[in-house]
């Protein structure tokens, strides 16, 4: 029987409340359909530094680096504000993401119709959206050198960052995107400013070529940046995967998830480089949300981001497509029959907490893995 290792990063605040309802769904798919998940949990982010002195520790690290796959909580709170920067709790997920390597961040902005009143758009423009941004996550300009402040000495300082990509950092994020595409509807819009920056020239150029040359069968089209930030709140229906650099992918992830209500709803995936050893890539899986510390510990967060980011590991590190709808169909149709916890809570909808949420998707997903 295969096995498949997971370790579970439960966090701080609310990741661990929010993990527990992913633990659930584990069990019912080992029970349901044998797929042999093996689950061990490791601690980061402030729990880990309480319980180490680290915001995550070396044996844990390791056990990350040999798991299949990996999911993460949330990070972070009041606790740990004035904790030495370098060990910070966010800096266990900084550390995680670098020595992973995981340059691919993907974020699906979809609007359960259920929802779609909740969104800052009219119900026609965002009612069932499903678009996909990967943004490029390991370089760019929060990464290149030099960055700093230096001092002119005439009463003035000077503040720089460096944006910079090579070539091949560019060619894996578009096969990242491609590949991806092709899974979905077929059609890839590329972002970048190539009209005032050379990394946006040398972008444009590459992700062409990569399109043209490997993968003819999905449509490219290029939007500058900016007017992509415009078209994503005019008509977002439009895309279907975006693909785009670390800086302006931090801000048209942002717009896109806003189009969708909550920030309790919204998952993410973190992918690395394929091992051409062993065909399986690095892969941290997170909701989008922090550790919500004015909500922790109350019973009330909404755990759909979090499961919602459970179904995007079984899809694209576990290639379970078949569960992976039957979960997103699961959560949908707990939507769809008005249960509701606070961050979303709407008239007429019955409120529940994170168990009771997290019960009904497991239920819904049960009845839909049995027929
Ligand atoms: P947050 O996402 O934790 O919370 C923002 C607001 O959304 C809060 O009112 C919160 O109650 C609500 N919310 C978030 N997730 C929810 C859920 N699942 N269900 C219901 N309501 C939810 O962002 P913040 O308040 O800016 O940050 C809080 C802490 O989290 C900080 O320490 C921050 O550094 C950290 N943080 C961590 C991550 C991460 O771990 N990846 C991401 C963002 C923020």
């Amino acid at each position: 029987m295969t096995t498949r290792k997971l370790l579970l990063l439960p966090g701080d605040g609310i990741g661990p409340e929010a993990m527990a309802e992913v633990e659930a769904i584990v069990a019912i798919l080992n029970a349901e359909t044998g797929a042999g998940f093996e689950t061990e949990r490791a601690l980061v982010g402030g729990a880990a530094f309480d319980a180490h002195g680290a915001p995550i520790s070396d044996a844990d690290m390791a056990l990350a680096m040999a798991a299949d796959a990996v999911l993460f909580g949330a990070v972070g709170g009041p606790k740990w504000d004035t904790v030495p920067y370098e060990k910070r709790p966010e800096a266990g997920l900084l550390r995680l993401r670098k020595d992973m390597a995981l340059f691919a961040n993907l974020r699906p902005a979809i609007c359960y119709p259920a929802l779609a009143e909740a969104s800052s758009l009219k119900r026609k423009l965002v009612d069932g959206l499903d678009i996909l941004i990967l943004r490029e996550l390991t370089g760019g300009v929060y990464f290149g050198e030099p960055k700093e402040i230096v001092d002119l000495g005439n009463g003035q300082k000077r503040g720089v960052d460096t944006q910079v990509y090579e070539t091949y950092e560019i060619e894996r994020i578009a096969r990242a995107a491609f590949e991806a595409a092709r899974t979905r509807r077929g059609k890839v819009t590329s972002m970048e400013k190539r009209n005032v920056m050379k990394t946006g020239v040398l972008w444009n150029e590459v992700v062409t070529r990569v399109g043209r040359e490997e993968y003819p069968d999905v449509t490219l089209e290029h939007m500058l940046a900016d007017a992509g930030g415009m078209q994503l709140v005019r008509a977002p229906k439009q895309f279907d995967v975006i693909v785009t650099d670390n800086l302006f992918g931090d801000m048209l992830s942002d717009i896109a998830a806003m189009l969708t209500g909550s920030l309790g709803m919204l998952p993410s995936a973190s992918l690395g480089a394929v091992d051409a050893a062993t065909g399986r890539r690095k892969a941290l899986y997170e909701p989008v949300h922090g550790s919500a510390p004015d909500i922790a510990g109350q019973g009330i967060a909404n755990p759909i981001a979090m499961i919602a980011s459970f179904a995007m590991m079984l899809r694209y590190s576990f290639a379970m497509q078949r569960e992976a709808d039957a979960l997103e169909a699961a959560i949908a149709s707990v939507l769809e029959n008005g249960i509701r916890t606070g961050d979303i809570m709407a008239p007429g909808a019955r409120q529940v907490g994170t168990r009771e949420m997290g019960a009904a998707v497991a239920a819904a997903f049960r009845e839909r893995l049995a027929a």
